[in-house]
Order: structure tokens, then C-alpha cells, then sequence
């Protein structure tokens, strides 16, 4: 006694295709559209714009002497202190040359 006529077979065949094509066309649309992102030049790091925020000074330009991981802990320290001198602890950061930011290493590697 057969299970399945090949009617029946076809169907699930059909089915699966269908279910396939569906999960496909789903990545096949992600990767073109972002295909298209690249070849419109729209960058994915910086959204085309060129400059990305500093990743040492967080885009403010100067950095705190001593290094970042003394960033808030030490803060409380010197506040608790009394101290007054918080920006002359502040040093032009050498990552960005105190600009806050940085040519977008993607952009700049593509052109
Ligand atoms: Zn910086
Ligand atoms: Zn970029």
C-alpha cells in the first residue's frame, strides 16, 4: 500500500520549494540592498559621512591625563577633594589631534 502518489510527492516538493524560495529571497534582498548601499558609496561604518567620532576621546577632542581608565573613578576622588583643576588634567587627545574625530577608516580604505 503506497503512502503517497506521486501527485502527493510533487506537492511537498512544491511546498518546500516555495518555503525555500521565501527564506532566499529574503537574504538574496538583504544582500542586495546591501550591495546597493556599497554601490551607491553609502558607507555602513559611518552612514557616508565620512568621519567617525573618536573612539579615545568619544569625540570630545581631549583626553584626561592618566589614561582613560582613570575617567569617573578618579573624578569622584577629585571632587570629593575639592579640587578646581579638572581641565588642566584634560590633554589634546593624540588620537584624533584634539579634533574629535577621525576620517572613516572604511571610506579611506575604499578610496
Ligand atoms: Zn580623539
Ligand atoms: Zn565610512
Amino acid at each position: 500500500m503506497e503512502g503517497l502518489t506521486s501527485s502527493e510527492i510533487a506537492g511537498f516538493g512544491v511546498g518546500a520549494l516555495l518555503v525555500c524560495a521565501t527564506i532566499a529571497a529574503q537574504r538574496v534582498d538583504g544582500f542586495i540592498a546591501s550591495s546597493q548601499r556599497t554601490s551607491l558609496g553609502m558607507c555602513k561604518k559611518c552612514g557616508d559621512l565620512r568621519i567617525v567620532a573618536c573612539s579615545q576621546c568619544k569625540g570630545v577632542g581631549s583626553v584626561r591625563k592618566g589614561g582613560l581608565f582613570t575617567f569617573g573613578m578618579l573624578d569622584d576622588i577629585y571632587e570629593s577633594l575639592g579640587a578646581e583643576t579638572k581641565t588642566s588634567n584634560l590633554v589634546p587627545c593624540t588620537n584624533c589631534r584634539s579634533k574629535g574625530r577621525l576620517l572613516c577608516p572604511e571610506c579611506s580604505k575604499v578610496r
